[in-house]
């Protein structure tokens, strides 16, 4: 086992890490801007080190530095945690040259994964179902204009290099496609300084379930079940469910195998999530997220299994925790994203300070934050400042403990996703397990 790990990261995520540590019996360390003086991750650390200025580009983003912390505080392992350096093979190579462990999977598949385009080939390529559509990105706007007309409107024009819901424009018809490929193409070379796109058909309307794979380094490899993430915002996911309510046990023999074969095919390490759109009873990969998930808690929470020790241990040259015979899913869990945003402004950041504060608690129920009462919201990263999960053996009851435990979840000083939350989970079709990714835009005025 590692002797000390270094959290390159922040926030909820971070103390999430460094929880798994504590239990592992393995120091950690913190690394934290100056807008983080105060956070709580870096109170939580065994070691504390200041890296630099708040701009991610001078902190949580800058390789070179966190490096030289790892080598100072003689760390012998980094964890990424999500966002930031999460999915950069840089880390991975730079961590390679000063024989330190980077938790996660090798620096060739992350960034294989991370490009849409290379990803959707080595799928095709593994028997995986993809989104119909081309696995090449647009030479021409020409090009472009019959690749669209061969796939059937609506098509979807995107960055190959896209993340976070950044680099997408749907298209219903003729018209509309130049203005979206320039565009898309204009946005994705400032955003991730590569312009290439591509097209596929738009799935009009679908649900999100994704697979949580594990996997170790002497070649196992199992699923730990799904994940429905319909209800998104800007395509980003607001609540999150496990298992999808659709779930039956011969679609998750389907779809669970089809991840294990996406995983495989790729030689994949460590922990790894293989997203996929539904429709129509038919399934397609849509990405595959080369880290630990936001929403990982509520797979944890089915299936009893520490996914962040699971990813510690695997990374230290343990063999997976269980057999896929041995995994098995009990009851139900959702995740709200409690985000500082103000719903009722287009979910606008509304970063500040914290006046009042008082966490749910009680049977089932699961906070994992960053924030405390007093403690001021910086506004140079992510408004999510925390996760209410809750579980129950059955969807119904689970919607009625989250609906219970929102009630007790005081947030004073800044507006939070807090009262959207609670419209959600009274809203009969959510009730009722009708859900596609449209669910939010669908139901808006509604929610509000
Ligand atoms: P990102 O990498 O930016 O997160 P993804 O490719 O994972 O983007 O897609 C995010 C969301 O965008 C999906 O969950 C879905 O709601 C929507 N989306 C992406 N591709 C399609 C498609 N072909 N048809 C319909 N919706 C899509």
């Amino acid at each position: 086992m590692f002797d000390k790990i270094l959290v390159a990261n922040r926030g909820e995520i971070a103390i999430r890490v460094m929880r798994a540590c504590r239990e592992l019996e393995v120091d950690s360390v913190a690394i934290y801007s100056d807008a983080d003086k105060t956070s709580l991750f870096a109170k939580y650390a065994d070691e504390s080190y200041h890296i630099g200025e708040s701009t991610p580009s001078e902190s949580y983003l800058n390789i070179e530095k966190i490096i030289d912390i790892a080598e100072k505080s003689k760390a012998d392992a980094i964890h990424p945690g999500y966002g930031f350096l999460a999915e950069n093979s840089n880390l991975g190579k730079e961590c390679e040259k000063h024989g330190i462990k980077l938790i996660g999977p090798k620096g060739s598949v992350i960034e294989a994964m991370g490009d849409k385009i290379t990803s959707k080939k080595l799928m095709r390529a593994a028997n995986v179902p993809v989104i119909p559509g081309t696995d090449k990105g647009i030479s021409s706007i020409d090009q472009g204009i019959k690749i669209a007309e061969s796939i059937g409107y609506p098509v979807i024009v995107k960055a190959s290099a896209g993340g976070g819901g950044i680099g997408m424009r749907t298209v219903y018809e003729e018209d509309e496609l130049v203005r979206a490929i320039e565009s898309t193409q204009s946005v994705a070379s400032s955003a991730f300084g590569d312009s290439t796109v591509y097209i596929e058909k738009y799935l009009e309307e679908p649900r999100h379930i994704e697979f949580q794979i594990m996997a170790d380094e002497q070649g196992n490899t199992i699923h730990l079940a799904d994940r429905e993430c319909s209800i998104q915002r800007r395509h980003q996911k607001l609540i999150e469910e496990a298992p999808s309510p659709i779930m039956t046990e011969d679609l998750r023999e389907r779809m669970g195998s089809a991840a294990i074969k996406a995983a495989t095919h790729i030689d994949y390490t460590n922990a790894g999530t293989v997203e996929f759109l539904y429709s129509n009873g038919d399934f397609y990969f849509l990405e595959m997220n080369t880290r630990i998930q936001v929403e990982h808690p509520i797979t944890e929470i089915i299936t009893n299994v520490d996914l962040v020790k699971e990813q510690i241990k695997i990374a230290a040259g343990n063999e997976i925790c269980c057999s896929q015979e041995e995994v098995e899913v009990n009851g139900h869990a959702i995740e709200c994203r409690i985000n500082a945003e103000d719903p009722l402004s287009d979910f606008a950041p509304n970063p500040g300070k914290i006046t009042g504060y008082r966490s749910p608690g009680g049977i089932g129920v699961r906070v994992d934050s960053g924030v405390y009462m007093n403690y001021t919201i910086p506004s140079f990263y992510d408004s999510m400042i925390s996760k209410l999960i809750v579980w129950s053996p059955s969807r119904n009851d689970a919607i009625n403990r989250m609906k219970r435990a929102l009630r007790e979840y005081v947030i004073l000083g800044v507006k939070t996703t807090i009262p959207f939350h609670k419209a959600i989970m009274n809203h009969e079709a959510f009730q009722q397990g009708r859900l596609n990714t449209h669910f939010v835009d669908e139901h808006h005025k509604g929610i509000q």
